[in-house]
């Protein structure tokens, strides 16, 4: 029989309630006893509702405080020495999470690097290890405590544990190790593997769910042995059953690793690489493996095709028998929010139209539900409503406008173009700037204090109406105006008060954009971000910053800078529709940028910033994909912003500082100025400004903003000093790595005093 399975639930709860109970927990609000009762609380709702919406295969020890990368931390014996010394076990790991502070025991540690799980929002603790790391397995062990925990409420789970090759793919070398192949731990890994193994099968585990996506990943030859000698020893344990799943992207040519893997099953991600079904399905076939097919997106949340998908399943049971298939989300489902149950404000209409994670695990029960044969009247009730669901989204008139349709068709090769080159746009720009050299400037917001947020709150409920708010506002631009004048700064921001999120922002004032209440999706540790929804064309209704950017303007001489978000970040930020290619909807957004551009332009604003920090992050998983993308992503990017005279000089902003992959991409930008991330002082980034010898304005940050601490002149002086040896002082601003919202107005003012006296003792050097 055709099996109902999910890989992973999301754990922060219908409510958040596991981030309320740690934040509590770090706050010394409750103990550790409430704390691990609560979770436990989390888990068995988790399962219960599992078990209710009709799954088989229940994943257990998806659930992590944190983070599950850095439970393989604890589970290996592989914490970091610094960490060792805290006594408590649950300190040790929230301190390896978020860093601890406690001077009284002197205890002073930071966190451990955090990185993007694959191509997601999610990051995840890099595990460290050295060339002579040992491994040793926990105890008690996480994964067996929580299968027994299950399994006392009568729920026989699969347990979930990260596969051995990937655990250290996403490993990297120990501070101060030089570079090695952490593959070459392997053979001491497994045998940690096999001991988890032996005990969860004793514990009365019967399959075992060890997740490989580092298969979606370029891994070339090198892997395969590693992996095949991994899963021999590992499916020489008798009495369980090992499924090897592959999520994020296709499996290309690590197939020939897959074909090879000595297990019970595989799963393939069918929403990502629809066009390897046939392929799977062969392998699966000659090797004598089940397959377990994901085919509702655990990425997004549309309600899937029914028939399209059942249609995949139908097709695998013909070539394998039903005995052989399972029915999947196409990864964990912990990158969609929990479930739509507290959705009561959004456009019914459009509500219709989606599914977050538990109204996915009922898409599954009914694709079983249909291949299984003569479906109960709920399965065929269920098919019926998606049909007509998924119908009237097609047909809906909120989603099609044809306006925005013939302007995108409309779209010809001089929008993708300024009128002339950098060199001869600059001296336009110059005559009417008059900036001087070394220009100073800010990347845009200026902190958001506590009575910021405030004032957004009291708007919210009604305390405050809508023009005792925007004084307030008004009075705290005016004055970080006036402040920025007073240091002397030469391009001035407005600060952002207005906005909440700089997405959010121009979401709330585009077409096509609905916003959840409860739509919460983990991003790291106890962060949760609520991601905009793009149901449907995108326009511009009205001026989204106009008004602002002309009140700003009225305070000053000095240029103010123009401040928008820009369309691949506004993309990449966001549930995406899945009913036309990523292209079409980043540049119905750059379409709508691009008005707004031009109307900034009108109303006299001189200088206009998009931001695009996450272009990067955007990168496909496979670099053959990447030129397609970088490709449409830079078009997107001019799309906005060349519509303005050679005058108007555009400037744009990325926090990062790792450009190597994109750099040919970041100079078919063609914006005027570039600022960017350059704290961590290191100089890689400046040697490729300088090996690609980069043609305009580049502001590289002198200083770091995501820490209070101020540096002194001296310092910044010298940072400066170096970057001149990089990049040719005409073409060098000067400006800090980021907005400042995070920080607070003291350091802020100082630092910025600091970092235009520096750029004035240059001036006068020269
Ligand atoms: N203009 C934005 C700000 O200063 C840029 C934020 C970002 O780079 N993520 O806040
Ligand atoms: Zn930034």
């Amino acid at each position: 029989m055709v099996v109902s399975s999910n890989l992973g639930f999301p754990r922060i709860g219908a409510n958040r309630e596991l981030k309320k109970l740690v934040e509590s927990y770090w706050a010394s609000k409750i103990n550790a006893t409430a704390l691990l009762s609560g979770a436990a609380n989390i888990r068995a709702s988790h399962w219960e509702l599992q078990r209710e919406k009709g799954i088989s295969h229940i994943p257990s020890n998806d659930f992590s405080f944190y983070d599950q990368v850095l439970d393989h931390i604890v589970l290996f014996g592989i914490e970091p020495e610094k960490y060792r010394g805290i006594p408590n076990a649950l300190d040790r790991y929230f301190a390896m999470g978020r860093g601890l502070q406690r001077a009284a025991e002197g205890i002073d540690v930071p966190a451990m690097e955090m990185k993007k799980w694959f191509d997601t929002n999610y990051h995840f603790i890099v595990p460290e290890v050295s060339a002579d790391q040992t491994f040793t397995l926990s105890n008690p062990a996480k994964p067996v405590v929580e299968f027994l925990e299950a399994k006392e409420k009568g729920i026989i789970t699969r347990p979930v544990i990260l596969g051995p090759v990937t655990f250290l793919w996403l490993s990297k070398p120990a501070k101060g190790q030089s570079a090695f192949n952490q593959l070459s731990l392997l053979d001491k890994l497994v045998p940690v593997y096999e001991k988890l193994l032996g005990d969860l099968r004793d514990a009365g585990a019967s399959w075992i769910q060890l997740d490989e996506p580092a298969l979606s990943m370029d891994l070339g030859s090198d892997f395969s042995a590693p992996y095949a000698s991994a899963y021999a020893r590992l499916s020489a344990i008798s009495g369980i059953k090992i499924i090897v799943a592959n999520y994020f992207g296709r499996i290309g040519a690590n197939i020939d690793i897959v074909a090879k893997l000595p297990v019970q099953a595989i799963h393939a991600d069918l929403v990502r690489a629809p066009e390897e079904l046939d392929t799977v399905i062969e392998v699966a076939k000659k090797n004598n493996l089940q397959l377990s097919l994901g085919v509702v997106n655990g990425r997004n949340i549309w309600k899937v095709d029914l028939d399209a998908a059942i249609a995949k399943v139908q097709n695998a049971v013909a070539a394998l028998g039903s005995d052989n298939v399972l029915v999947a989300p196409s990864c964990s489902l912990l990158h969609t929010p929990h479930s739509l149950t507290a959705e009561t404000k959004m456009s019914k209409e459009i509500l219709e139209w989606l599914a977050f994670s538990s109204e996915k695990l009922s898409e599954i029960a009914t694709i079983v539900g249909v291949v299984r044969g003569s479906p109960s009247a709920e399965v065929t009730e269920a098919l019926e409503a998606n049909r007509r669901a998924n119908q009237k989204r097609k047909l809906s008139l909120l989603i099609h406008d044809p306006a925005v349709q013939s302007e995108l068709s409309a779209v010809s090769d001089s929008m993708f173009r300024r009128e002339s080159p950098f060199e001869s746009r600059i001296r336009k720009q110059q005559a009417h700037l008059k900036l001087p050299a070394f220009p100073t400037t800010t990347v845009g917001s200026f902190p958001q204090t506590k009575e910021v947020r405030l004032a957004r709150q009291k708007l919210k409920s009604g305390e405050w109406d809508e023009a005792t708010y925007t004084k307030f506002i008004q009075d705290e631009t005016t004055k970080c105006i006036k402040i920025q004048e007073d240091i002397g700064l030469d391009v001035l921001v407005h600060g952002e008060f207005e906005r909440n999120d700089m997405v959010e922002y121009f979401g709330e004032q585009l077409r096509g954009y609905v916003f959840s209440q409860n739509g919460w999706v983990q991003s790291y540790g106890s962060r949760c971000v609520k991601p905009p929804i793009i149901y449907g064309d995108v326009s511009r209704p009205t001026p989204m910053t106009v008004d602002w950017a002309k009140f700003s303007q009225s305070k000053t001489t000095k240029p103010m800078k123009g401040m928008l978000t820009g369309p691949v970040t506004c993309l990449q930020w966001s549930f995406v529709r899945d009913d036309q290619p990523r292209r079409d909807t980043a540049w119905q957004l750059a379409l709508a940028i691009r008005k707004e551009v031009q109307d900034l332009e009108k109303a006299g604003i001189s200088v206009i910033q998009i931001d695009e920090p996450a272009i990067r992050e955007g990168l496909p998983l496979r670099s053959t994909d990447w030129a397609e993308y970088l490709d449409w992503a830079a078009k997107a990017f001019l799309l906005s912003s060349t519509g303005v005279k050679d005058e108007t000089q555009i400037h744009t902003h990325m926090c990062y500082s790792d450009f190597n992959d994109i750099f040919e991409t970041i100079q078919k930008l063609d914006a005027d100025v570039i600022t960017i991330e350059n704290s961590k002082s290191d100089l890689k980034l400046l040697h490729a400004f300088e090996k690609y010898a980069y043609t305009n304005g580049i502001g590289p940050g002198l200083y770091d903003i995501h820490s209070p601490r101020v540096p002194s002149t001296e310092e910044m002086a010298d940072r400066l000093e170096q970057m001149l040896k990089y990049i040719k002082a005409d073409l060098l601003w000067v400006n800090p790595d980021c907005g400042l919202k995070t920080r607070g107005w003291p350091e802020t003012e100082k630092a910025l005093t600091h970092m235009v006296e520096v750029a004035k003792r240059v001036r006068n050097k020269i």
